[in-house]
């Protein structure tokens, strides 16, 4: 009895070909319930990797005097993402005309410089520059007041010449008695006009203080630029650590877990458990965060690098990028064709399909039916039958284990 069970569980062990996936498949609910505990893992998982990601300290984010002054990369991506970067925060300054962000009033607060931007000397480069630039921002004031004041004017303008267009018909359909005064409003139309014309004109004015102002910054701005060049620099390396950090102690948790759920899958895939569902919906959700995790830190090591240089070079080179997509196309041809090659071959592999044949009771090769069979096949000669070596009877040649005996095959 031992030894059978024995028998039992080394065949189980041995490769099993004689299975379809159909006597395995495990059932719909039981499908429902591995995506749902997939979801609510993954749920979680990353709840506990973004949680993970606060336990190391973060570098400072750079003043909003930065912004104007620093052009962040591809692997820059999520650095200043998310809570590590204030959106809202808008420079105080207006450092050149045409700077395309907008002005606080001078009452604003003043940047707050990081470490990193004081260690190289952006707050004395941004004093050297302040009368000016606050004489820029009070310039920029006055001349948003003048607008303000100058579209009111407008309204009141085109009112007035709505009503005279008005009294100019009624005077060409000789209405007696009309509503409006034609001279009237040509009167009180006038001041309106010439108002305008000089608050259009201190404007103007304006503007022009505006950008010798900011010529006068031009010098200093590039001298700004070059620091801020360091800052960046540095402030790369300070992420890079941070990063580095956080990859250690997210894998910490991550990749154990991944060669755990890889063990059992082989463990259970290897005795063609009816469990190894599980694992490989647990497997494939650890591998997500692994590649989450090594996403993140590969990004901003090297990946956003060569991706930036070759999209640069693709939008370079337009013939490139006819040949990238054409080769796209191919890829993808080979993955999805791959796919279903691999998913056939297991399918219609010919020893299973054989020994489907043969739990059919027909031929392995030709289907004819072994009724009518001995040791060959009737119809196509095949051998179905040969002589065991051990108790001398009929055994099927295709099948490891002799049903007389019990002898396998090794
Ligand atoms: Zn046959
Ligand atoms: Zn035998």
């Amino acid at each position: 009895m031992f030894s059978f069970l024995k028998k039992k569980t080394g065949q189980a062990a041995g490769k099993d070909i004689g299975f379809e996936e159909r006597e395995r498949k495990t059932p719909i609910a039981g499908y429902v319930l591995l995506i749902a505990m997939t979801i609510v893992s993954l749920w979680l998982g990353f709840t506990a990797l973004s949680d993970l990601e606060n336990v190391p300290a973060k570098p400072q984010a750079l003043s909003s005097c930065s912004v104007p002054f620093i052009s962040y990369g591809w692997q820059d991506a999520w650095r200043f993402s998310g809570t590590y970067y204030e959106y809202s925060v808008k420079p105080v300054y207006s450092p050149e005309a045409a700077f395309p962000y907008q002005v606080r009033p001078p009452s604003a607060q003043p940047c707050v410089f990081s470490d990193i931007e004081t260690k190289r000397g952006v707050a004395g480069a941004f004093a050297q520059t302040k009368g000016t630039r606050d004489q820029i921002a009070n310039l920029q004031n006055q001349s948003n007041q003048k607008q303000n004041a100058l579209s009111q004017l407008d309204s009141q303008i085109n009112e007035l010449r709505r009503q005279y267009e008005l009294s100019i018909g009624e005077k060409g359909a000789k209405v007696s008695g009309g509503i409006y005064n034609i001279g009237e409003l040509q009167t009180k139309l006038k001041p309106f006009e010439e108002q305008k014309t000089a608050l259009v004109n201190e404007v103007a004015n304006i503007q022009n203080q505006i950008s010798a102002a900011s010529d006068q910054l031009k010098p200093f701005n590039e001298k700004l630029r070059a620091l801020y060049k360091e800052v960046l620099a540095d402030w790369r390396v300070q992420w890079r650590w941070y990063e580095l950090w956080a990859f250690l102690l997210q894998g910490l948790f991550v990749f154990p877990f991944f060669f755990i759920m890889l063990k059992t899958y082989f463990r259970l895939s290897a005795k063609n458990s009816p469990y190894t569902v599980i694992a490989t919906f647990t497997l494939a959700t650890a591998s997500i965060f692994v590649v989450k995790i090594a996403c993140v830190y590969f990004w901003s090591l090297l990946l956003a690098a060569i991706l930036e240089a070759l999209w640069d070079l693709i939008n370079r080179i337009q013939i490139l990028k006819s040949i990238i997509t054409y080769a796209g196309m191919l890829l993808t041809i080979v993955l999805f064709g791959g796919a279903v090659y691999l998913l056939q071959r297991k399918i219609f592999n010919p020893a299973r399909v054989a020994l489907r044949y043969l739990r059919d009771k027909r031929c392995p090769s030709c289907q004819f039916s072994l009724e009518l069979s001995k040791n060959f096949c009737p119809h196509c000669g095949e051998q179905i039958l040969e002589k065991c070596p051990k108790c001398h009877s009929a055994r099927f040649i295709r099948m490891a284990v002799c049903p007389h005996c019990g002898d396998r095959k090794t």
